[in-house]
């Protein structure tokens, strides 16, 4: 049976601030006690985030990585972020012999904009309230997806990166546990040098790493040349089309 989180924090001190790689850790002792290989479907949002989160998770875990990121603008530069994550799982798959799965999500960019401006968080600085409100929006979507096909788990490869926050990711998974009949993956991935490896992983793998976030809103106050991207973007497709 899948543990819940919430099962694990209880035997923590109330008063520490929540360290979500250990907590990780005494999850995947139990499934070890336990002799269970549970299955996991793994938000990411482009490759690099789950290299070493599939190195690391597949030695205890069935993953299947969910694409689900209709915050990514243009449409060629998602388009070009889902086929380089396409490709490192059969890569990864190749080179290590594992079955890890690969899904993708509805591309609706106009839902992710509404949502933006009817909470008014065009302007926000990345990090702040409409990041929040990103990763409910694509959490909520794995959650639900992961409850649709019968998974243990649902979770989030983002705590990987240094500039997310994945105290907050790991409390908007919490939240978003409580509304579905699936259990929320606790992370910290970027623990144990988890980070490092991932930058090493893109190099081995030859892995595109792009150079902002995802929404426009963010490229545009990093003054990222979107004309650029989709040509860059353009490009790319044609060649391995
Ligand atoms: S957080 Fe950044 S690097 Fe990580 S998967 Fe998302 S877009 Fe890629
Ligand atoms: S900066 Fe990244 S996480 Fe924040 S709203 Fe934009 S795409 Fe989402």
């Amino acid at each position: 049976m899948a543990i819940n989180v919430n099962d694990i924090l209880s035997r923590l001190s109330p008063n520490q601030k929540v360290n979500y790689d250990k907590t990780l850790s005494k999850m995947i002792e139990e499934w070890e006690k336990s002799a269970t290989k549970p299955t996991i479907l793994l938000h990411s949002c482009c490759a690099p985030c789950s290299t070493y989160t599939l190195e690391y998770m597949t030695k205890f875990a069935d993953i299947t990585i969910y694409f689900a990121n209709s915050n990514i603008h243009p449409r060629e530069e998602y388009q070009r972020r889902l086929l380089v994550q396409q490709k490192f799982v059969a890569d990864f798959n190749e080179l290590t012999n594992q079955q890890v799965g690969f899904l993708a999500g509805e591309y609706e960019p106009s839902k992710f904009v509404r949502m933006v401006k009817e909470k008014e968080l065009t302007e926000e600085r990345e990090g702040g309230k409409r990041c929040s409100a990103c990763f409910n929006m694509r959490l909520d979507l794995v959650a639900e997806k992961a409850q649709e096909l019968g998974f243990d788990y649902f979770g989030s490869a983002l705590t990987i990166s240094p500039k997310k926050n994945s105290q907050l990711i790991n409390q908007i998974g919490m939240d978003i546990q409580k509304f579905y009949d699936v259990n929320y993956l606790p992370s910290d991935f970027k623990k144990n040098k988890g980070y490092e490896r991932s930058i090493e992983m893109c190099k081995e793998y030859n892995i595109y790493r792009q150079c902002y976030c995802g929404c426009i809103f963010a490229a545009k106050q990093q003054g990222v040349d979107l004309k650029q991207v989709t040509k860059k973007a353009r490009q790319f497709l044609k060649e391995e089309s």
